[in-house]
């Protein structure tokens, strides 16, 4: 089968022809229909994040964002069955024994694993995932539409529910990438008023048709003083950049919260000057939990928040991952194998 692989961080990336892999204990093999691009693709292939270096599988199968039918079962498997139409997220599997999973957040398991990243992922013809992880598609949503909700949809709907976001709050998103767009969409649902904030005009034309009660095109800090005035109880950064997060601090409401949702690398100085004197806070999470993923899927079945998707051939991965890193795609790409 192909798959595109990536030799170790910052090596090589290629579209290669593996062994079709078989499912052991507990786990399932998906005959891939649509897998997401995500920044967390471009970040591994940079070598971006020093931190999880050694959970980074050598000779990896790129893809987290996977929808699929499956095409066989491993032994013990007794809750899927072939032929079920499945999403396998970025969690790949949680230990289920840890003081967080017990507690319910499995997406802070320490002895997590992750699709794509600690094990060979689906920008594949197949991918092994491990069936308790796996979650049904709801009918009426295309494996098109449903696979970057995968990551980016879920992460954000749980990052939403983390900040409390509700009824008449104003909410700021700064990137209206993938995470971005579902952002604007989700927040609008749960009642708030959105201001959405990019440095691509096209962008910020896609946050209007979206929804966003307002959107800038936020390129120096002339606006600064107008973004200051609506008071975002909550700002949400979903582009990976340093500029973005120092933004956020400039424009977030006193008391309010900044939920951190793009993952760049290095570090980014925040003031704690800013920080306590205006009492931020700050959140972040790790993708989310199998719960937002069944409820994200649900919201997409109900028409409730809509992908804005463009598919490519797996052929065509490595020049998409390269577009993706220089800000050229609007949306989210799906590679279809
Ligand atoms: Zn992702
Ligand atoms: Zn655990």
């Amino acid at each position: 089968m192909k798959a595109l692989k990536l030799s170790e961080p910052k090596g090589a990336l290629t579209l290669e022809e593996v062994e079709k892999p078989a499912p052991g204990e507990g786990e399932i093999l998906i005959k891939v229909e649509a897998s997401g691009l995500c920044y967390t693709d471009v970040h591994l292939c940079d070598g971006d994040w020093e931190m999880v270096d050694a959970q980074i599988k050598r000779d990896l199968t790129l893809g987290h964002e996977a929808i699929g039918i499956i095409d066989e079962v491993g032994p013990g498997v007794t809750e899927r069955s072939v032929g079920e139409r499945v999403a396998a997220p970025f969690l790949r599997s949680a230990c289920g024994t840890c003081k967080q999973c017990r507690r319910g957040e499995e997406n802070h398991c320490p002895n997590a694993t992750a699709l794509g990243m600690s094990h060979d992922g689906s920008h594949a013809e197949y991918v092994i995932a491990v069936a308790d992880f796996v979650v049904p598609v709801p009918d009426g949503v295309t494996p098109e539409q449903a696979a970057p909700l995968a990551c980016a949809g879920m992460s954000v709907l749980g990052a939403l529910r983390n900040a409390k976001v509700g009824v008449g709050q104003i909410v700021g998103v700064i990137g209206v990438g993938g995470q971005g767009h579902y952002t604007i969409q989700l927040a609008k649902t749960m009642g708030a008023t959105v201001i959405a904030m990019d440095i691509d005009p096209s962008k910020v034309d896609l946050a209007l048709q979206l929804g966003a009660d307002k959107a800038y095109c936020v390129t120096d800090e002339s606006l600064l003083p107008e973004l200051m005035a609506f008071g975002m109880d909550v700002v949400v950064v979903t582009a990976p950049s340093h500029d973005a997060h120092r933004l956020a601090l400039a424009i977030v409401a006193f008391g309010g919260t900044i939920s951190l949702c793009a993952v760049p690398g290095g570090e980014t100085p925040i003031s704690m000057t800013a920080c306590a004197f205006k009492g931020i806070k700050l959140l972040s999470q790790a993708v989310a939990t199998r719960q937002e993923l069944i409820d994200i899927l649900d919201l997409a079945a109900a028409g409730r928040v809509t992908s804005h998707v463009e598919t490519r051939p797996l052929e065509q991965g490595a020049e998409s991952l390269a577009q993706l890193r220089n800000r050229e795609i609007v949306g989210r790409v799906v590679l279809v194998p």
